[in-house]
């Protein structure tokens, strides 16, 4: 935190989209396992930023370093008071989506061999070092959930469980649901590309070549769409696709467009479900409680949440007769 701290400028100055996803030195504080092991006190680092910015311009929340805690304190504050809160079924704030199940695809996304540069040597960072940056985190979660693979944010939860030095149970189920769209952010239409997105910090794919080595010599031009080269340039670069490295295992301007439908096919399931709730007299979300796949009808689930909405009645009671 000391270190951080020393470079005033740097964090009056800080936004979170400005920073990168893939340059090989971190450009966020990398305070995150200090964080979540209590090593480092979140008081003690907000009351360190705040003398800090107090005495100068800054930058303001959501995307200065304050508001980076304020996220935190949030994701906190709503998994504490939402049940199931690392679940899809019986979470009151998360959508109910059909997700797809694909072992092989799970698996090539875990371990880093989809076929896509940028997608692998995130994934390949996490198994190896236990952190990856922020909009990586981005681009891999949206990848496996409704931009390409269309597998469940719970399934990605688990792998960041594992991998992730900074795991926090808040933190990844918060961020998770938000990625996929299923909770807080609702811009299912924004997808990530899988290849644009890397390139606007990285162009040269210094990142990639790290840490995907099969593809070091591939030239900037081509290096985040390998599939591109000719066989010829392939062996002359030394890997040839679906030998050396693999083919990639969706193609993302098709089926990114097929899950936006999908997406907005599930919202509207999503809306009519809570409607009937509303009318049948439950809380939105608690009818899928206890079921395995979310309903894809809008049947009613009467009743199965009164008990919770005169708990809720009688807490604003009491709370108006206080006032
Ligand atoms: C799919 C996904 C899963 C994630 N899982 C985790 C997790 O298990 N544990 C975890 O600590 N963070 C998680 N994050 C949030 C975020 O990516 C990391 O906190 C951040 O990248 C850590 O790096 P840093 O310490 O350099 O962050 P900085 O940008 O330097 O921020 C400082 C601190 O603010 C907090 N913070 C920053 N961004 C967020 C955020 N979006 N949500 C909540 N708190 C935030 C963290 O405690 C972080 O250490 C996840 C994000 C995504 C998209």
């Amino acid at each position: 935190m000391e270190e951080v701290l020393r470079r005033k400028t740097w964090v009056c100055n800080f936004e979170k989209p400005n920073t990168s996803p893939n340059s090989l030195e971190p450009s966020t504080t990398v305070l995150s396992p200090y964080l979540k092991f209590g090593c480092l006190s979140v008081r003690l680092f907000y009351s360190r930023i705040s003398d800090i910015i107090k005495r100068q311009k800054h930058s303001q929340p959501p995307v200065s370093l304050i508001g980076q805690i304020m996220w935190r304190e949030f994701y906190y504050c709503v998994a504490a008071v939402t049940p199931n809160f690392d679940k899809m079924v019986g979470n009151s704030v998360c959508m109910q989506i059909d997700w797809d199940t694909n072992k092989e695809h799970l698996e090539a996304w875990t371990h880093g061999r989809t076929g896509y540069p940028f997608i692998d040597a995130i994934m390949r960072q996490l198994r190896q070092e236990g952190w990856i940056h922020h909009l990586a985190r981005h681009a891999v979660a949206c990848f496996l959930t409704r931009g390409d693979l269309w597998i469940s944010w719970e399934e990605g939860q688990r792998v960041f469980e594992e991998l992730l030095l900074d795991a926090d149970w808040a933190l990844n189920a918060g961020n998770w649901m938000w990625l996929s769209a299923s909770a807080f952010f609702h811009q299912f239409f924004r997808v990530y590309s899988p290849v644009a997105f890397g390139k606007k910090t990285d162009p040269e794919g210094k990142f990639i070549r790290k840490y995907v080595p099969e593809l070091a010599r591939f030239p900037a031009g081509i290096i985040y769409e390998p599939w591109k080269a000719n066989l010829e340039t392939q062996k002359k670069l030394g890997c040839i696709i679906g030998k050396d490295y693999p083919r990639r295992i969706v193609v993302h301007e098709e089926i990114s467009k097929t899950n936006i439908q999908r997406m907005s096919a599930a919202y509207k399931r999503n809306k009519a479900q809570k409607e009937t709730d509303l009318d049948g007299d439950s809380a939105p979300g608690a009818s899928t409680a206890g079921k395995k796949r979310p309903a894809s009808s809008s049947a009613s689930s009467k009743g199965s949440a009164t008990p919770k909405k005169r708990k809720l009645e009688a807490t604003i009671e009491k709370f108006l007769k206080k006032k």
